[in-house]
């Protein structure tokens, strides 16, 4: 390309750099099209979702298919280059931060729908496909797919599955790892495999989608995915509930799935929440003295759905419910969803910063772990508002903070790993969808002991024995680990010569 972008003369960005990696890169993509280098293109590059720590990369490079991912792989594998795969950067984990200064593989150009099969309700998609774009198109068909992350709208399915991302209706139809059928991976060294061959049900040898949906950008670059689509239910309602006391909201949720129903979604927001969505984009008019919002979608076969919400009316009366209604049309509960759904960013509206947590509880705790936030909130002197996937226990505190005062953002983290806490104590684990990262790699240990890190980390190293792939993320290095592998080692050497 010729000419002039913006006063800036595109002839002058032809590969300027004496660095003969950043040459050979290109020269694997296509040329300076497809590469980013210079400084000021990097920055852009040196968070995701999480923005408390940036690096910057040493470059981003665009493949166009497999093959260029894994000469990419190959090359950095060969000359020592640290490196990662990038989808949408909307992670909120910073697992595509580049802290050791990595090659980031960015999987945008893979954006392709492959194919669809209706008759075998499957489709293929390459990583960088923006999840929404999949149901979009299928919709007419009669199809979607369910995994809807509230970031649908732009994260990419190669994200979901490293994420194992879920979202509002994995309450019943459940998260990534459950609509995975088949992946194409490129390994660590650059190798191309595949995973669930064809998309058949149940291959035998070891679960490596299990292992790989979820893993965090840690064991291979995804290039290729079979997913799993579903026919869209016949009929759904939304059903809107506010109360004033927020165990009351929680013990609607826990009477709701004791009852035997499960709603397609069940969402809750607490009061400094709906303050934030009530100021921002999508405002729909929620009270804003109330203590809690439930957010609940039924679906199903027509004939049973009226039955499934008179049930739902009565339980949330039987617990004192201010005022509930059913949407009156498509439209409304669109807007309903849409008001939910752009809920962390409404937090905008309300504070300079915010940090996203993502904790998981047994729901029944519910309201003993919103007080024990709320004595986190205090102790940090942060307001702390909640929105959460009330059905299935996974709570999202978000931590407000201005960054601008000096120590605020250190202790947004500090009141950030409390919540956590919080929720580990609780019988619950520190993360349901956004993943460990860097941010959360210090609480595994509230999960996990040395020895249970250990046996995660002797997989991570099978597949990627020199730690080039995202390294630093998802594991502490546990204090005994390096212990635990010299004691090994020497039990080992001995047996060798016959000295046990
Ligand atoms: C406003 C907002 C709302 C959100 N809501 C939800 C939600 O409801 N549920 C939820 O689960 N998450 C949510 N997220 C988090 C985020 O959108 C998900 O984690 C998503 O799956 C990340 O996809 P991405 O394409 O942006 O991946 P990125 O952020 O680019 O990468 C995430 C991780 O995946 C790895 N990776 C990316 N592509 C590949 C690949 N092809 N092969 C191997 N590894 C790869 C990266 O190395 C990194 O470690 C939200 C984020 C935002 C900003």
């Amino acid at each position: 390309m010729n000419g002039k972008i913006g006063g800036i003369d595109l002839a002058e960005r032809r590969i300027q750099s004496d660095d003969k990696h950043i040459q050979n890169l290109a020269a694997i993509v296509g040329g300076e099209h497809s590469i980013l280098y210079h400084k000021e293109d990097l920055i852009a590059y040196d968070c995701d979702g999480f923005t408390l720590h940036k690096h910057l990369p040493k470059a981003v490079v665009f493949p166009k298919n497999t093959e260029e991912v894994a000469k990419l792989v190959k090359y950095c594998s060969d000359n020592q280059l640290p490196f990662l795969a990038r989808g949408a950067g909307t992670g909120l984990s910073g697992g595509a931060i580049p802290i050791n200064g990595e090659v980031i593989i960015s999987l945008v150009r893979m954006k392709r729908l492959l194919n669809v099969d209706l008759e075998n309700r499957r489709a293929v998609v390459e990583p960088g496909y923006v999840n929404l774009k999949l149901t979009n198109s299928i919709s007419d068909k009669g199809y979607y797919y369910a995994p809807d992350p509230s970031s649908q709208y732009c994260c990419t399915i190669g994200g979901n599955v490293a994420e194992n991302a879920g979202g509002a209706h994995c309450l019943k139809y459940g998260v990534t790892t459950n609509h995975i059928l088949g992946l194409e991976v490129v390994l660590p060294n650059g190798e191309i495999i595949e995973i669930g061959k064809n998309g058949i049900l149940d291959t035998p040898g070891y679960d490596l989608l299990g292992l790989l949906t979820g893993s965090e950008g840690t064991l291979g670059i995804v290039t290729k995915i079979i997913v799993r689509i579903l026919k869209k239910p016949e009929a759904k309602q939304t059903i809107l509930a506010y109360f004033d006391k927020v165990s009351d909201g929680s013990q609607a949720v826990s009477d709701i799935i004791s009852a035997g129903i499960v709603p397609a979604a069940l969402e809750m927001m607490d009061k400094i929440a709906i303050e934030g969505v009530e100021a921002a984009a999508f405002p729909v008019g929620h009270p804003k003295d109330i203590e809690a919002m439930l957010l609940i979608e039924v679906d199903g076969i027509s004939a049973g759905i009226n039955d499934q919400i008179n049930q739902i009316l009565d339980l949330c009366k039987k617990r004192n419910v201010r005022e509930v209604k059913v949407a009156q049309n498509e439209q409304e509960s669109n807007r309903w969803w849409a008001n939910r759904k752009t809920g962390f960013g409404a937090m905008g509206a309300i504070s300079p910063d915010y940090l996203v947590q993502d904790g998981v509880i047994p729901r029944s705790k519910l309201p003993e772990v919103l007080d024990r936030i709320q004595k986190v909130s205090e102790e940090y002197g942060l307001r702390i508002a909640n929105i959460f996937h009330a059905g299935d226990g996974n709570l999202h505190p978000l931590v407000l903070f201005d960054a601008r005062i000096p120590g605020e953002s250190e202790k947004a983290l500090k009141a950030g790993s409390a919540c956590l806490k919080v929720c580990a104590d609780a019988g619950g684990t520190i993360t349901g969808e956004h993943g460990v990262g860097i941010e959360k790699k210090e609480e595994m240990r509230f999960v996990f002991t040395d020895e249970e890190i250990m046996a995660q980390t002797n997989i991570r190293e099978v597949f990627n024995p020199n730690n080039l792939l995202n390294a630093g993320k998802l594991f502490p290095t546990p204090a005994r680990c390096v212990e635990i592998k010299k004691e090994r080692k020497v039990s080992h050497e001995r047996r060798k010569v016959g000295t046990t």
